[in-house]
């Protein structure tokens, strides 16, 4: 089989970028060797890889998992089973992590719960100068891929394991952000659009969508600095119960930013 056929065979199961990515990374060629140069053969363990990515793809596997990595904000990140695929209205999360730690004028200590991948806590690394930026996961394979993403992208981010604010006894911090597990259980849509294929504890609270975060609003009292934020990725349907949890607790200047697609998003709060 040439490259050529190979993509005109991938074409009845899925579309042509996903198609073209598997090929390039199964077989090692560049775009330009599939436009140019169609009839290169493919070797047969990369025919191989490349017709199961397919059938996966096809079955629904997100495509991040078949090549091993996502672009989030423009960076290159890991990604494996142990991890939520980055989304791309997560970047709002860190647009206004950015604006808080910015008007700080001093070096932001900032605190990223349930970490991930890391995509979080890396880009507020690197894109917030001078920042000091810690990183909590309960999986400690989750942890390993951000280890691993941190040190590719030369972020300084000290990853720790444990349950939320467990492991954080007594540290204060000037910004607390989060991107929890915020789909509540009977969520029909935990069963369609690659979810199936992602870590459960990373999506759903096996609640009603808001246990994690009123968790995180709970604890944010004993390890926020005075004047220091908490802001939050939820539901598009969260954002008044997430004001009302913020209000209760005592912050201030409570808001709900919607996200590119007009979407309430993000909830924050300063104490
Ligand atoms: N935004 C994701 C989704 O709706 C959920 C991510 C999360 O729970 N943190 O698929």
């Amino acid at each position: 089989m040439t490259l050529g056929e190979a993509l005109l065979w991938a074409r009845a199961y899925v579309d042509r970028l996903d198609a073209r990515l598997l090929i390039q990374s199964a077989s090692g060629c560049s775009h330009s060797d599939l436009l140019a140069r169609p009839e290169i053969p493919l070797i047969a363990p990369a025919q191989a890889q490349f017709m199961e990515w397919v059938q996966r793809r096809a079955a629904g596997e997100p495509l991040a998992y078949l090549l091993g990595e996502a672009e989030f904000r423009g960076r290159l990140f890991q990604v494996s089973p142990a991890v939520l695929v980055p989304r791309p209205e997560t970047e709002l999360l860190i647009e206004l992590a950015l604006e808080k730690s910015a008007a700080l004028r001093r070096s932001a200590q900032i605190l990223d719960l349930g970490t991930g991948s890391g995509i979080v806590a890396i880009s507020l690394a690197l894109e917030s100068p001078g920042s000091v930026v810690s990183a909590v996961d309960l999986s400690s394979a989750a942890l390993d891929v951000a280890r691993n993403n941190a040190g590719r992208l030369k972020a300084s981010v000290a990853l720790v394991q444990g349950d939320w604010y467990a492991p954080l006894a007594g540290r204060r911090f000037d910004l607390i952000v989060a991107n929890p597990p915020y789909i509540a259980a009977d969520d029909p849509h935990l069963c369609g659009d690659g979810l199936p294929f992602e870590p459960p504890m990373a999506l759903t609270d096996k609640a009603d969508g808001l246990a994690c975060i009123r968790q995180i609003v709970a604890g944010a009292g004993a390890h926020l600095m005075p004047g220091g934020w908490l802001l939050f990725e939820h539901g598009y349907d969260q954002g008044l119960a997430c004001r009302n949890l913020l209000q209760a607790a005592g912050f201030q200047d409570v808001f709900t930013h919607p996200d590119l697609a007009g979407t309430d998003r993000v909830s924050g709060g300063k104490l």
